[in-house]
Order: C-alpha cells, then structure tokens, then sequence
C-alpha cells in the first residue's frame, strides 16, 4: 500500500483540498483519493519555491547538486518496489513494464543528469581589444528560477523526472503537478527528495486537475518562471497561451501519430516483433507508439497477416487509464470497422471475472481505411495500428511525412543507402531504423510541428533549464 495522496510545499505534506476519486483501471473501482489543490496552496508552492532558490538551494554548487541528484536516484533504488507497486496500481500496467522501464528510467534520469552536470565545461574567448591587453569573455548559466512541471499519466515517474532532475541538476527550483489520474508516485519522490537532504521548498508537489484547478493556476502564476510540460498538443496550446502573457519559456513534449515504414527487403521477422512493441507496448499508451503502418505491396499481405495473428496470441497487456479514454478509443474503432477492415482485435476483451469492470481494449490491427479518416489522422492513443500500402519510397516518405504531428518514425529495411536516405528525410523529432524505442538519455528528444517545441534529453534539457549569462572583463 503506497503513502496516501498529499501535496508537498515548503518541506511540509499537506492534505488540504476537496478529493476526488483515485480510480484502479484494471478493475474500474475507486481505491482511493486525490485532494485538489487550493489556489492558496499552489501559491504557497511557487512562493516556497522561490524562498528556496534566493535561500539554501540557490547556493548549493553543481558538485554539491550533483550528489544531491544522485542520492535521490539511491533513493528510489532503495524504495524500488514501493514504487513499481504504486505505478502499476495507479496506471494498471503489468509490473515487468514498470519494473523494467518505468522506475529503472526514473532512477536513470536522476543519474545522467547528475554525471552530465558534473562534466560540464564553460565557455570562454579572449577577445581583441585596440589597447592590445584584450579582454576575456566567459559565460556562467543560472538558473531560470522556479520552474513548472506538468506531466500526464502514460509514463507518470519517468515523465516527471525527466524534467524534475535536468531543473533541479541546473539550480532552479520545481513545483510539480501529475496527472490527477496517476498521482501517487510523485508523492514518494516527494518523500525520497526529503530523505535525500534537498533543501525544504526546492522540489514541491500539488494535485489536482487541469482545466480551471492546480494546473491552469500553476500555468498563470506570475511567480513561475518557466514551464516544462508533457502532454496532449491542445493543452500545450492552452498553456503557451498562459506562458505568453509573461512570456515564460516553455518545452514542450506533445502528440504524436507515429509511422512505421516496413520496405520489403526489411527483415520481416524483425520488422513484425518489433511492429509488435511498437504499437502495442503500455497498450499503446506510449507518445511514441506507432499508430500508422505504411508497408511495401509485396509484402503488405503476409505482414498483415502476420502482424495480426501476433496481435491476437498477446496477453498480458494493460487497460487504458480510464473509462473515459476506453471509450474514446472505442469510439475511433467503431468508425474504423463501419469503414474498413479490422484484422485482430477491435473490442473490449471479455475475461469473466472482476476485470470485466475495468477499461480494457484488445491489440488491433485495421486496414482498410482512407488516409483522411480520424482513425489514421487523429492521435487514438490505444493498442490500435493502421496499415496501408504504399509503392515508392518517395510515397512512403509523403504518406509519413503527412498530417499534424512530427514526434516519431520507424523504418524497417535492409538496404543500408534506403535507411540512410529515408531516415532523415521524416518530419519528426527521432527516426528509429530496424529498431523501435532504443533510447540513449543524451541524445535530442522531442518533436516537429504539433509534437512540442524544443528538445529534452542530456545538454538539450540542461540548456533549457538555464540561462547563458555572458560576463566581459577587460585585462
Ligand atoms: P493532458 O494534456 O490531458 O494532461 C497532461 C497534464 O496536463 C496533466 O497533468 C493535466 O492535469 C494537465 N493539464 C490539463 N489541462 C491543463 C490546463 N488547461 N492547464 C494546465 N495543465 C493542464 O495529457 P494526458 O492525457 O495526461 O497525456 C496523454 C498525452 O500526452 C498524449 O497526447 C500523448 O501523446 C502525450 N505525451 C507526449 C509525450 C512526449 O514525450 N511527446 C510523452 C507522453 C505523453
């Protein structure tokens, strides 16, 4: 059983705030609670925060942050099961994927940013001056001052401190609000932040909803300095409009409708398993998820085939977070089997027993489908793959290219040249070839057109988090 839902602010757990329900998604019961915060606590947050940065925090050395990060990554080592079991109790996804990637990635995210914090070099140039003595030029990064993190529900922990570690590796101090839908993993970071020595106030937590609660607040706090969020691409819209009346930086990580590009001298083995995962891994719930298949017409039959008996052996999946989203997936499949083919799956799962209750959805796989349907444009967000033919490379290339996001690719080929010249030709923010989801923390993460502005991940994130000050002496 996980720590009840609390806010943390200025050091302190606080439960103020009418609840509302914490709802178990595998079985569609209420297990707990989720307390909303006030606007008066998510003021005293962001106040907390700034004493914090003018107070202990904000004079802390990198080396000494450092060593802070990483004893909160010790942390949640140290407590790893409490928070495998509260992920999977609040998002319903089956324990390997949270013991696997989900706490792993969270604990990793702590440590890279320390280790990249503490080989960071600063700039400097010695410049000419007519007196001939010159004058030298070096550049300090502060940091932004008290920072916003808004994260969703698909990956609650790895999510959050994928920007909470990179904020706080670069001084600044963090109010944070979770999804109100997968709220309790935040509350044992807040708990393992203390145990891990930082300062009262430099990590702070509130729950709460979006739309007119403690996200919007947070958002329209003229005491946040910069706002970091993960989640759908409309509310990033209603959020940059919150950050432009000061005009507060943003990063955003947003929607994807993810391609894959399966050519018919790939791998088929390969591209099939890795099809598999791709769209089908957290059932789907995963950014980048691939939700559209463009396959060469050679072998569109046999990998459909094959992809669909896949897809019907699975077991062992997860639930979609909600009744809300199950339905809405639902609603996607009951256009697409009225227009097209569903070759697996394309229903609730029926079990027979309490899970009956929950917000399941089979692995399906649809064809059939025109390109300008909502099931192929539109982000479903579920363990649903569209498959359609194409038969160039200049027309996979436009099939893919095509429509509002640009998060993510896979290209499935043997063909060394194709690979190279296909790969980096996608509008998006990260190819994948013969591969899906291989990630290495130091390299550029994020998306294109509708997907987010700007990157995550090593340097990336540490440059956001900071501001380059330049300081000219003259000799
Ligand atoms: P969401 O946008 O509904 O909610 C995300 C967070 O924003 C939650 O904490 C929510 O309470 C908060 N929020 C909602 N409205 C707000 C408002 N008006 N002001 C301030 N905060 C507000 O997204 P979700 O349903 O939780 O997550 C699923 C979405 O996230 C999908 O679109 C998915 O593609 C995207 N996602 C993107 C990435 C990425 O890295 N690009 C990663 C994971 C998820």
């Amino acid at each position: 059983m996980s720590s009840p839902v609390r806010h943390y602010v200025g050091g302190d757990f606080d439960a103020s705030g009418e609840p509302f329900p914490l709802v178990d998604p595998v079985h569609g019961r209420v297990v707990g609670e989720v307390p909303a915060a006030p606007a008066e606590l998510v003021d005293r947050a962001v106040r907390a925060a700034r004493e914090a940065l003018r107070g202990p925090w904000g004079s802390w050395s990198p080396a000494e942050r450092a060593r802070a990060l990483h004893r909160v990554a010790d942390g949640i080592e140290s407590r790893f099961e409490e928070f495998v079991a509260a992920e999977c109790a609040d998002t319903g996804k089956p324990r390997e994927l949270a013991a696997t990637v989900d706490i792993p990635r969270a604990v990793a995210n702590f440590r890279s940013y320390a280790d990249l914090l503490a080989g960071r070099a600063e700039q400097s140039w010695h410049t000419g001056t007519p007196d001939g003595r010159g004058a030298l030029n070096y550049t300090v990064r502060k940091p932004l001052g008290v920072v916003a993190v808004i994260s969703p529900w698909n990956l609650p922990l790895l999510l959050l401190t994928w920007k909470v570690a990179p904020a706080l590796a670069m001084g600044n101090t963090v109010v944070a609000k979770p999804s109100e839908l997968t709220p309790s993993t935040a509350v044992l970071l807040a708990e393992v932040t203390a145990e891990a020595g930082l300062p009262a106030g430099t990590f702070n937590l509130v729950h709460g909803k979006g739309a007119g609660a403690a996200g919007q607040w947070l958002t329209e706090h003229p005491g946040i300095d910069a706002i970091a969020f993960t989640g759908e691409s409309g509310t990033g819209t209603t959020i940059m409009r919150a950050a432009a009346a000061r005009l507060a930086p943003v990063s955003f990580e947003l929607g994807g409708k993810n391609a894959g590009l399966v050519f018919a001298d790939a791998d088929l083995d390969a591209a099939v398993a890795g099809t598999v995962r791709s769209a089908f891994t957290h059932s789907g719930q995963v950014c980048l998820c691939t939700e559209r298949l463009y396959v060469e017409r050679p072998v569109l039959e046999e990998f459909a085939d094959r992809l669909a008996a896949e897809a019907r052996k699975l077991t062992g999946y997860g639930p979609m977070i909600s009744a809300a989203h199950r339905d809405k997936v639902l609603g996607y499949l009951t256009r697409a089997a009225a227009d097209g083919q569903v070759l697996a799956g394309g229903a609730a799962p029926r079990f027979g027993d309490d899970r009956d209750d929950g917000f399941w959805i089979e692995p399906t796989v649809l064809t059939g489908l025109p390109e300008d349907h909502p099931a192929v444009r539109e982000e479903i967000f579920g363990p649903v793959v569209h498959l359609a033919p194409f038969d160039t490379e200049e027309e996979a290339l436009t099939l893919a290219n095509t429509g509002p996001y640009g998060l993510a690719a896979t290209v499935w080929t043997t063909d060394l040249a194709r690979a190279h010249r296909v790969a980096p030709a996608l509008d998006v923010g990260i190819a994948w070839v013969n591969t899906w989801n291989l990630r290495d923390l130091r390299t550029p993460f994020g998306g294109v057109k509708a997907s987010g502005i700007g990157r995550e991940g090593g340097d990336h994130s540490l440059d956001f988090f900071s501001e380059p000050m330049n300081v000219c002496v003259k000799l």
